[in-house]
């Protein structure tokens, strides 16, 4: 089954370095029949753009300003990506939430933003430690969907993917069963069943993150309750990365 592996480079690797990634990787890559993204800093999209260009691997961005363009200091666009050839965006990563604080509604018009701009969305939802033992987990992802998608038309659901990165597997070495992963998978779809319809639901995009490795990956992305993963930590090392996207699912 094919599927879609997106690396999540985070704040990694500097842009010289990434040529030597960018070049390796789509060498590696030429064969695989899965669908690959790779999403660097934005300091390395001209290098995405020279050595990713034409190849089998596509390239996006971590984030995105909510606004189009103005006296925003420090901020890069939708277009400005676009521009460089990006074409998907990563958005509601928890770093985001957590660390910069970025609520659904900010999300939400993130989203929009880049959707308008012709942008591929990659939403990341998933519930903290804290709410999965509370046994909350299920009602919080569930509402993350709604906010986030608030005003999404059901047609424009093609340019997203849903995300379910668990927050206490993110970086944590704790990945989440296949078991966790294909209950939630049905929780996300049956929202978007609710949200938008049954055929939106059974089209939808949704794959899983945290804390796959080299040595757990089969595992996991041979789930077919999903369509595919992001990868954070273990996608560094693009000889890892190479073997990971080269195999038949
Ligand atoms: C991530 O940051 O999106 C992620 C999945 O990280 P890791 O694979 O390192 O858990």
């Amino acid at each position: 089954m094919k599927k879609l592996i997106i690396a999540n480079l985070k704040m990694n690797t500097k842009p010289s370095e990434f040529k030597d990634y960018a070049m390796t990787l789509a060498t590696k890559a030429k064969l695989s029949k899965n669908s690959i993204v790779v999403c660097p800093p934005f300091t390395h999209l001209v290098a995405a753009r020279e050595f990713l260009g034409g190849s089998k691997v596509a390239y996006g961005a971590q984030n995105i300003s909510d606004e189009e363009k103005g006296s925003f200091t420090g901020e890069i666009s939708a277009s400005m990506i676009k521009d460089l050839g990006a074409t998907y965006v990563i958005l509601g990563h928890s770093d985001r939430r957590n660390k910069f604080k970025e609520n659904d509604k900010l999300i939400n018009k993130k989203i929009k933003t880049a959707l308008a701009n012709g942008l591929k969305v990659i939403l990341c939802v998933g519930e903290s430690l804290q709410v999965r033992e509370s046994k909350q987990a299920s009602a919080f992802v569930r509402k993350q969907i709604d906010d986030d998608l608030k005003g999404i038309y059901e047609n424009e659901l093609e340019g997203v993917v849903i995300a379910y990165e668990p927050i206490w597997a993110i970086g944590t070495g704790k990945n989440a069963t296949n078991k966790d992963i294909s209950k939630m998978v049905g929780v996300i779809r049956k929202e978007i069943e609710t949200q938008f319809s049954a055929k939106a639901a059974q089209k939808a995009i949704v794959i899983y993150g945290g804390s796959i490795t080299i040595n757990n990956y089969k595992k996991i992305i041979s789930n077919e309750d999903i369509n595919g993963v992001l990868i954070g930590g273990a996608s560094l090392d693009v000889e890892n990365f190479s073997v990971i996207v080269r195999e038949n699912y």
